[in-house]
């Protein structure tokens, strides 16, 4: 091979040379998880949990407009590297698309997957997977999400499959399970299963009573499964979402049932990582919710304790005699929340910096593109007005929430 012909073969593989990123790239978020939570799921559980031997460090959790984040602003954060307002999924504070974790994944041909037991356009699932300009915007975050092209989709709200929408998953070659057996059987993707009407049922609720639907662990499971077939590896966003929901109206066994359930994903998620390398698997919560504290309790207030809790006689057979349960709010707090993982390289200080830390990805803001499009072998292009063919999902992506074309970099 002369001189002239190695060097040109230098620069075609440059771009290939320059992909930092892992093969595997696994993001757990514990949402609205306290530091305190943690203490009282060790008592409940009486031993250590996963999730703790791989704290390594704190991530700041602000939005662009305020102290105290909410889980839209907190996940977009997280999913495309730039602070935005409260409300916002995926887009800047001029309301504009950011580029989301997914669709960068998409766009490295690797395989993407969304798990959470809250409703599948929930904030934080949304943020990784779609675009709006206020988290309510329900109908826009569903109609994304089925075009996105995510290979997998698990989490809560059945009702937002209409037939119309049940039709258009089919066309696109979804399965669409809708309960623990029926998802058990499904050996290939793509899937859409939505379990529970609107949030999955919550682990305390399932003590009693049967429950049709998969755990955690048991959706963790199958997105592991089914998304490690992808050749060129893929990217899991898994939610544990209703420690928040507990905290908010101060439920303590809602909310450490629900840790619990999520530190059994953390264990198998570690496990799953040890024995196929290049995985790196980041946990943080998006924010702290409750402001709870334990602070020791005076002897004569001991024993009124419980009454203070809701549904206290579920939370299992931790009954602390000196210790208090106290919230300090509803909402969420600004605190700091801890990061964990398999990879203490990987360190994101704040949650703008994950895309970064994560795969060398730097913030895309997404620019609106014109033009005419056609469609060649599955893959769908582009026609620029000035004659340039631009790939989908590739050097530009097409939104079906906004119904736009958008360049992938500036
Ligand atoms: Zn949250």
């Amino acid at each position: 091979m002369n001189l002239r012909k190695a060097f040109l073969l230098f620069l075609c593989a440059l771009p290939l040379l320059a992909v930092g990123a892992p093969r595997n790239i696994i993001v757990m978020i514990p949402d609205g998880c306290a530091t305190a939570t943690l203490t009282v799921a060790r008592e409940v559980k009486g031993a250590p949990l996963a999730l703790e031997g791989v704290v390594y460090g704190l991530v700041q959790t602000r939005s662009a407009n305020s102290e105290v984040t909410d889980s839209a602003a907190a996940a977009t954060a997280m999913s495309c590297g730039a602070l935005t307002y409260n409300g916002a999924i995926s887009v800047d504070v001029d309301r504009r698309p950011m580029l989301t974790f997914g669709e960068w994944a998409k766009a490295q041909n690797k395989a993407v997957g969304i798990v959470t037991t809250d409703i599948i356009t929930g904030a934080t699932p949304a943020a990784f997977s779609a675009h709006a300009e206020n988290r309510n915007q329900t109908d826009a975050l569903i109609e994304g999400q089925i075009g996105s092209g995510i290979d997998l989709f698990l989490g809560g709200g059945k009702e937002l499959l209409t037939p119309e929408r049940r039709e258009a998953l089919k066309a696109r070659g979804y399965a669409l399970p809708d309960n623990a057996q029926a998802l058990e059987a499904v050996k290939q993707g793509p899937v859409f299963g939505l379990f529970g009407k609107n949030l999955l049922t919550p682990m305390v609720a399932r003590r009693n009573a049967p429950c049709a639907e998969p755990t955690l662990r048991d959706m963790s499971a199958k997105a592991l499964e089914l998304l490690s077939q992808d050749p060129d590896g893929f990217f899991l966003m898994i939610e544990g979402a209703q420690i928040d929901k507990g905290a908010h109206v101060h439920d303590l066994a809602w909310s450490v049932h629900e840790l619990l359930a999520f530190d059994d994903a953390v264990a198998l998620v570690l496990d799953w990582a040890k024995a196929h390398p290049d995985t790196v698997v980041l946990i943080a919560p998006d924010h702290e919710t409750g402001g709870l504290t334990l602070p020791r309790v005076p002897k004569e207030r001991q024993g009124l304790r419980a009454k203070r809790i809701r549904s206290a006689t579920q939370i299992g057979a931790y009954k602390p005699e000196a210790l208090d349960v106290c919230y300090s709010t509803g909402d969420h707090t600004a605190v700091d929340v801890f990061l964990a993982g398999n990879t203490p390289t990987v360190r994101p200080f704040r949650n703008c910096d994950f895309p970064v830390a994560l795969a060398d990805r730097d913030t895309t803001y997404l620019p609106e593109l014109t033009g005419t499009t056609v469609e060649k072998n599955g893959i769908r292009f582009l026609i620029t007005p000035n004659g340039t063919r631009l790939r989908a999902n590739y050097d530009a992506i097409y939104i079906p929430s906004t119904q736009k074309w958008y360049a992938r970099q500036l």
